[in-house]
């Protein structure tokens, strides 16, 4: 089940205010990052447009309208969504042949064309002589997580509703809602606002391998043992696949030790809660941990330059190792 993302609510508020009054434009962009609640507000404004039964202006969620909206059984409310990679022309000219028909219900129709970036060049073309001869009470929303890959003819004929990013706890709350552990969630939903891309990644074996690999690099680490060095040979390479799983490690290590700073600085644990390695590398000092995070950020840039990951994780380790106190043992 994918989960749904939580509504926007300052563009609630916005959009409530313009539909009391009677202020919507034909046209919208809704331009944010995957998990914004894009899809989320278009169907909000749909129900808000068509239910029967509006409690305090806010749709009911309860009626026939609404029920039907959520379910997308609504033949006045039509979502386009992308055939594989892209949205091609006849998808659009399907839309075209519906908006055509007089509303079904005698009110207003909505158009929903999600990742509308991914619209062929003559799927654009066909869209924008919807634009040119809009019809009464027609609305279409455009969404993307990529405004720029929009053609300038189409970004020029709508409004532009830009989405903030969700936050880290909206995302984790979601993940943890759709079965994700709590622990899990709240690492994921700093790795990834899409809902659904971190459902995945909680499910995805590799992924787990490799958090509980940087995990041991932390206890390593966090007792100042040299093993870490020979560590990124034996284990951590073999938790990698390509570039990205190679960012994912290094910005896993970069939370952790964001995570054992916060810590250090007498602030409540937020971010694996009841793993002793992170706890142990909180116990360092605020200078250290600081210096810590500032040497991963740094192997960061160099992996993005270039720097092959095993030697770039070696060079990060000795930095590590040279900056924690060695643990005594008499
Ligand atoms: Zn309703």
């Amino acid at each position: 089940m994918a989960a749904a993302s939580t509504l926007p609510e300052g563009l609630v508020r916005q959009f409530s205010h313009i539909i009391d009054r009677d202020q919507m434009s034909q046209a919208y962009i809704f331009a944010g990052p995957a998990g914004a609640g894009k899809k989320a507000l278009a169907l909000w404004i749909a129900k808000r447009l068509f239910c029967t039964n509006l409690q305090d202006g806010q749709p009911c969620n309860e009626c026939g309208e609404c029920l039907r909206i959520a379910t997308g059984n609504n033949p006045d409310v039509l979502t386009v969504e992308p055939d594989g990679q892209s949205i091609k022309a006849e998808a659009i000219r399907g839309l075209k042949d519906e908006m055509g028909k007089s509303s079904v219900e005698g009110h207003s129709r909505v158009f929903i064309i999600r990742d509308a970036d991914r619209m062929t060049a003559s799927a654009a073309n066909s869209l924008l002589k919807f634009f040119e001869e809009p019809l009464p009470g027609m609305l279409i929303i455009l969404t993307t997580t990529a405004k720029n890959r929009l053609l300038p003819t189409v970004l020029s004929r709508a409004q532009i509703v830009q989405f903030p990013p969700p936050s880290w706890q909206a995302v984790a709350d979601q993940l943890a809602n759709a079965g994700v552990a709590r622990s899990l969630a709240s690492v994921i939903a700093r790795l990834t606002s899409d809902v659904e891309a971190g459902t995945e990644l909680a499910a995805d074996e590799a992924f787990q391998n490799r958090l509980n690999s940087v995990l041991r690099l932390t206890g390593l680490l966090a007792h100042a043992d040299a093993m870490a060095f020979p560590f990124i040979q034996t284990d951590l390479m073999k938790q990698v696949g390509d570039k990205n799983d190679q960012r994912q490690v290094l910005r896993m290590l970069a939370l952790v030790y964001a995570e054992a700073m916060r810590r250090s600085c007498g602030q409540e644990a937020q971010l694996l809660v009841n793993n002793q390695d992170v706890a142990q590398l909180s116990t360092q000092s605020t200078v250290q941990l600081s210096a810590g995070l500032d040497a991963v950020l740094t192997a960061t840039g160099q992996l993005e330059s270039n720097v092959g990951f095993q030697a770039d994780c070696e060079q990060l380790v000795l930095k590590l190792l040279h900056g924690a106190p060695a643990v005594s043992s008499n």
